[in-house]
């Protein structure tokens, strides 16, 4: 999740020899239910990869543009956290090969700026092709943004070689969409942003996709304790099953309470709050320990500011941190989660709540509005047939 600023898309057409027609899911307006369009999908160009895309989840980024908490221009066609099929690739691209299972993440990264030297992919200011022009357009010839760098709620989309990542044979591939974003945020947070160590008592805000990624990363860390904070009672039922030991109930519970409580008086060592809610940031610094450090994963709207007393924050070391993306190097964190999972200490099957055909993304848009799902995933090739009651303790 959690870029705003990267839709922008001039409209220069590339030539292109090898292009697609595809269905795609174009969001027209604040407010306005996407429209399943028929698009032009240009052949990959260097460096670059056609993907079929077989499964892509809801992220709560995609409704802040659909809903206007963030600004974009319209239209543009949504969806960044997916897997799929290698279809085509670009010149050269010699380590892929046509069919092989990836997953595509919204970070594109040019490899060879300051920012990526420095393994800081997710502020890489590299000038790649498809920073500056859509890969898509409409029956009219019009451009059709990528909305956060993929628009994968279509049936193929062309990415930057950057952004995919080869699976192993026989993946899951639905399971496998959510390391494109929510799980790579979460997880991001907690290893490359807070740098979590044995026995650090983690606080996750919001309990979603990617807070569930915070937690089940704090537990494969060894932090302890674990507080899971969600005004739902059924996500905080399930954060129990990814590594929580405490839940706390922010609308009943006092939170303050609740924490010092959990660690002995000691506060947090990390907070993160994963939710762009702006009453999950009132009075979160008073909540951590000495040295403790408030990790700011979820986007509020463009207008929400904190109060912060900066003789406090020197007196008690505390500090605020940004956590873009978690911080992610799409090709070090994807295959080292891909070993989490393998080793059975990564849930995502859990993780997904429900699936849908491409027909019903108004209606997994709902389901992610409502908060009734961990995640939700499209399949834009199939037909979606999971059901809620499949995940454990979500139920809607
Ligand atoms: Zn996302
Ligand atoms: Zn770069």
């Amino acid at each position: 999740m959690l870029v705003a600023d990267t839709n922008a898309c001039s409209f220069r057409a590339v030539p292109t020899g090898r292009g697609a027609t595809i269905r795609a899911a174009v969001s027209r307006g604040v407010g306005l239910p996407p429209s399943i369009e028929d698009l032009y999908l240009d052949a990959p160009g260097p460096d670059e990869v056609r993907v079929v895309v077989e499964a892509c989840a809801v992220c709560h980024s995609d409704l802040s543009y659909v809903d206007g908490t963030w600004a974009t221009d319209f239209p543009l066609v949504l969806g960044h956290e997916a897997s799929g099929r290698v279809a085509d690739v670009g010149d050269g691209v010699y380590d892929l090969s046509t069919n092989d299972p990836v997953v595509v993440s919204l970070v594109r990264t040019c490899g060879e700026c300051r920012a990526c030297r420095k393994g800081h992919e997710v502020a890489c200011t590299g000038n790649l092709s498809l920073n500056d022009r859509s890969p898509l357009s409409d029956v009219d010839g019009n451009r059709i943004p990528q909305g956060l760098n993929v628009a994968a709620f279509a049936t193929q989309v062309v990415v930057h070689r950057s952004q995919v990542v080869r699976l192993p044979d026989g993946f899951n591939l639905v399971e496998a969409s959510l390391l494109g974003c929510g799980v790579l945020t979460g997880s991001g947070a907690v290893t490359n942003t807070a740098r979590v160590g044995q026995g650090d008592a983690v606080i996750v805000v919001g309990c979603g996709g990617v807070g569930v990624g915070a937690i089940q990363a704090a537990r494969i860390a060894g932090a302890e304790p674990i507080l899971a904070v969600d005004p739902e009672a059924d996500k905080r039922k399930a954060a129990f099953g990814f590594g929580a030991t405490h839940t706390v109930d922010p609308v009943g519970d006092d939170v303050a309470a609740a924490i010092r409580s959990a660690t002995g008086g000691r506060l947090a060592d990390h907070l993160l709050v994963t939710t762009g809610a702006p009453a999950a940031l009132d009075g979160a610094i008073d909540l951590l320990a000495p040295m403790g450090q408030l990790v700011i994963v979820g986007m509020p709207g463009d207008d929400v500011t904190i109060d912060v007393a900066p003789s406090w924050l020197a007196a008690t070391n505390k500090s605020i941190l940004g956590s873009k993306m978690g911080g992610a190097r799409v090709s070090v964190d994807v295959p080292a989660l891909l070993d989490h999972h393998r080793a059975g200490r990564l849930d995502l099957d859990g993780m997904v709540s429900t699936t849908h055909p491409l027909d019903e993304l108004e209606e997994a848009f709902g389901e992610v509005r409502r908060g009734e799902v961990l995640r939700t995933v499209i399949l834009p090739n199939g037909s979606g047939d999971r059901d809620p009651a499949d995940t454990p303790g979500v139920s809607v």
